[in-house]
């Protein structure tokens, strides 16, 4: 077995001074300053401004990228832009997701293109707000807002459905279900030429649901659009 390592330095007497010996005078000499170098970083902050946060009386925005609540986005005519293709819940690796997709027809046309999101669910019991759905969306459809306070008194209600996840309409918006904005396709919505409702898509509504509440603002917005805006790309021959 090998000899204890001397120490450079030692006195030379008989006991050598080891590792191990400094080690432990060390610990002991840490254990007793231990308590004082504890209340030593409690008066350091006693000092220091409070930094105690008041909520929920007083909220601090969160930053911009903050990951919180998703939305579902619509289009500048009112229409849905989820098309229910469901890649959004495949890429979820917590399984938070549920999407049932349903047809759009001429009556009911709620996005543009074959299908919509008839169902759609977020169970945020199980959501780790990784944004993973958020990117595999390929008409961004799905965002994330800063919203935080996702605290509830039952399980049940975490589970938000489409009602609570759509975005509500914006001024002008007409709400759907109504057709497309007439001579375009589901990439023109995508490319972003569709920047109001058109007067056809307010008649459509108008007779279909007379005393419906988005109607005057979006009588106001099909005729303040600018001519040609809304629609604009199918005269212009956009395949
Ligand atoms: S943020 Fe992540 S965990 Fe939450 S629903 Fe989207 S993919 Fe799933
Ligand atoms: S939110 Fe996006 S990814 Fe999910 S079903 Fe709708 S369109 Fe597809």
């Amino acid at each position: 077995m090998a000899e204890p390592e001397q120490r450079a330095g030692s006195t030379g007497s008989s006991t050598p001074i080891t590792d191990a010996a400094v080690a432990r005078r060390g610990s002991a000499i840490a254990e007793l300053f231990a308590p004082v170098a504890g209340f030593g970083v409690t008066f350091s902050n006693m000092f220091r401004p409070m930094v105690t946060e008041q909520y929920p009386f007083v909220k601090h925005p969160t930053q911009p990228r903050y990951h919180g609540r998703h939305q579902l986005n619509r289009y500048a005519d009112g229409l849905e832009k989820c098309i229910g293709c469901e890649l959004c819940a495949w890429a979820c690796p917590a399984d938070a997701i549920f999407v049932e997709a349903g047809e759009n027809t001429p009556d009911e046309q709620f996005s543009p293109g074959e299908r919509y999101g008839r169902v759609y669910e977020i169970n945020y019991l199980r959501c780790i707000f990784c944004a993973l759905c958020i990117e595999a969306c390929p008409t961004r459809a799905l965002t994330m807002t800063n919203e935080y306070e996702l605290a509830g008194p039952t399980r049940e209600g975490l589970i938000f459905t489409k009602d609570e996840l759509l975005a509500p309409l914006r001024e002008g918006m007409l709400a759907a279900p109504h057709p497309m904005v007439e001579g375009t396709t589901d990439r023109d919505y995508y490319a972003g030429d569709v920047t109001a409702p058109t007067p056809s898509q307010v008649a459509w509504v108008e007779r279909e649901r007379p005393e419906d509440p988005s109607l005057p603002a979006a009588v106001k917005a099909a005729g303040a659009a600018p001519a040609g805006s809304a629609g604009a790309s199918s005269a212009k021959g956009r395949d």
